[in-house]
């Protein structure tokens, strides 16, 4: 069975004085049930990961660059990454696809580069509005899924999380039918590329405006196995009730 994971994205929010939310979300899950990781600003990531060192709870950054090292100003590497501690990095998110016009072929690329440096990829997939309505949204799932996810993804070092772009801080979400529906796609999906070993072991998160009011029945979606969490994962106590729901789920 997949191990449930509860993922946080900060994005470019906190400060080193914000940090203490990690020693509060420690303190009320000291022996978690379910994978807890929270991706954080590449600033944060050496003193965030020292605070959870020897604890149930993975840091995360929120990208890394396509190549080993160089001259990319700015940018940081995967192994830069994962020699702060982290062991995991969200690539592709949506945010980042529409501001840094980052492609599925980029994505992949770092995530390559993020697996040779031993990070897990956390790779965010997701249809536009509009892309909804056109009634095409398992197309683009598609499209962005065969070519964001590199050959040498297993069920360690790749995680997927379904982000319709609408849904993420809008409050807005999908019906869970149709969280269902992408959900299922991209376990097939996975399984016919990957074989039934690895396809089943991947772990596929939602994300878009999960709070604690909406998780538990978003946790009872088939191949729904957590959740990736923007805005509510900011505090302890937020993101604490959506880990005792996913908990509650298994
Ligand atoms: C996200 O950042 O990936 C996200 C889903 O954000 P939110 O939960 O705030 O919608």
């Amino acid at each position: 069975m997949r191990r449930k994971l509860a993922a946080g994205n900060w994005k470019m929010n906190g400060l080193r004085r914000d940090l203490t939310e990690i020693d509060a979300l420690l303190a009320l899950h000291p022996a978690p049930q379910v994978d807890l990781l929270l991706c954080l600003p590449s600033v944060l990531l050496l003193e965030g990961a020292a605070r959870a060192e020897g604890h149930a709870l993975t840091i995360g950054a929120q990208d890394c660059h396509h190549r080993p090292a160089g001259a990319h100003t700015g940018d940081i590497s995967a192994s830069m990454v994962a020699d702060t501690g982290a062991s995991a990095v969200i690539l592709g998110h949506s945010e980042r696809r529409d501001e840094h016009e980052e492609s599925s072929e980029i994505v992949r690329k770092k995530a390559r580069r993020a697996m040779e440096a031993g990070l897990t990829a956390v790779i965010c997939l997701g249809e536009s509005l509009d892309e909804r309505e056109a009634l095409n949204t398992l197309d683009i799932i598609d499209g962005q899924l065969s070519a964001s996810v590199p050959d040498n993804a297993t069920g360690l070092n790749l995680v997927i999380a379904y982000e319709p772009i609408w849904a993420i801080g809008t409050g807005l979400t999908p019906t869970l039918e149709q969280i269902g529906e992408v959900h299922d796609f991209i376990r097939t999906r996975l399984e016919r590329r990957f074989g039934p070993g690895v396809g089943q072991a991947v772990r596929i998160l939602y994300g878009g405006s999960v709070k604690p009011e909406n998780c538990a029945e978003i946790f009872q979606v088939s191949n729904v196995d957590g959740a990736l969490v923007g805005g509510a994962s900011l505090k302890a106590d937020d993101f604490s009730l959506i880990i005792n729901a996913l908990e509650a789920s298994v």
